[in-house]
């Protein structure tokens, strides 16, 4: 009888850890976030809800890659707390991290797919890459500014994303090595688009650009077997592409 008790209260606590270890990873898979480090998630959440949600995004992968990235990580020491809040913030050397609802509208705009490669011009803080990164199968980065290439490759790596590849360099060339890609996003604005970029696009493909010099469109291009289509889709404020860019007209 006593280890007939005994046995029976093991078998009792047994079956409340798998209970609680199930559930556990049923709320994991709800979420299924390739970031490692989810701390701050209800903050996150009640971004979506308050910027996001609300101001007309829809795309459930979206949402849920914005649940997914700790913005915290991504700002500067002293930005930490105001992470979560409905503003672009400083990352160092004129730069800025995208405002949270930038970054949703622009990766909603060229309708991802979980199999899409996809190239960005500009990692900066690498906020935008790693929302790419939950969503889609590989990402591309380029970045002209070596130290912010760097850290956001260490960062990369703490959070155990293995589907990103930095590299250092003039974005306005793209990255022909990987070439064609299903999607391309600039988040500095050129005041043309860069013809290597369209060449590396596929058929079927979208860029998606801020196009301007103060006054600024996000842009969407989709490329057809036709031709180029292309839509305004956003007045926005992106800091100026560096670079060829510069003396090209
Ligand atoms: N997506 C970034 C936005 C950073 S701001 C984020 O979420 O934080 C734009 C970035 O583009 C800056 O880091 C800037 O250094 C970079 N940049 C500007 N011109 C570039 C070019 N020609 N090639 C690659 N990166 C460029």
């Amino acid at each position: 009888m006593f280890f007939g008790g005994k046995a029976q209260k093991v078998l009792v606590s047994f079956v409340l850890i798998l209970a609680g270890a199930s559930m556990a990873n049923t709320s994991r898979a709800n979420i299924r976030c390739k970031a490692s480090d989810q701390s701050r998630a209800d903050e996150r959440n009640r971004m979506v809800e308050t910027q996001i949600k609300s101001r007309g995004i829809t795309d459930t992968k979206v949402l849920r890659a914005m649940r997914c990235v700790p913005r915290h990580l991504f700002v500067l020491d002293f930005d930490r707390k105001q992470a979560y809040e409905d503003t672009p913030l400083s990352i160092g050397k004129g730069q800025t991290i995208s405002q949270p609802y930038i970054v949703a509208f622009m990766t909603q705009a060229a309708e991802l797919k979980p199999t899409d490669r996809v190239l960005e011009i500009g990692t900066g803080s690498g906020y935008q890459t790693a929302v790419l990164a939950e969503i889609v199968h590989e990402v591309y980065t380029i970045e002209i500014v070596p130290e912010f290439s760097h850290r956001a490759s260490k960062l990369f790596h703490r959070l155990h994303y293995t589907n990103i590849h930095t590299k250092i360099g003039d974005g306005y060339k793209g990255w022909p090595a990987h070439a064609p890609f299903d999607a391309i996003f600039v988040t500095a604005a050129p005041g043309h688009i860069p013809p290597p970029l369209i060449k590396q696009l596929r058929v079927g493909g979208r860029i998606v650009i801020p196009l301007g010099g103060t006054r600024q469109h996000l842009i969407r291009i989709t490329k057809t077997k036709a031709g180029l289509e292309q839509e305004s889709l956003l007045p926005v404020r992106f800091v100026p592409m560096q670079g060829i860019v510069q003396h090209k007209h």
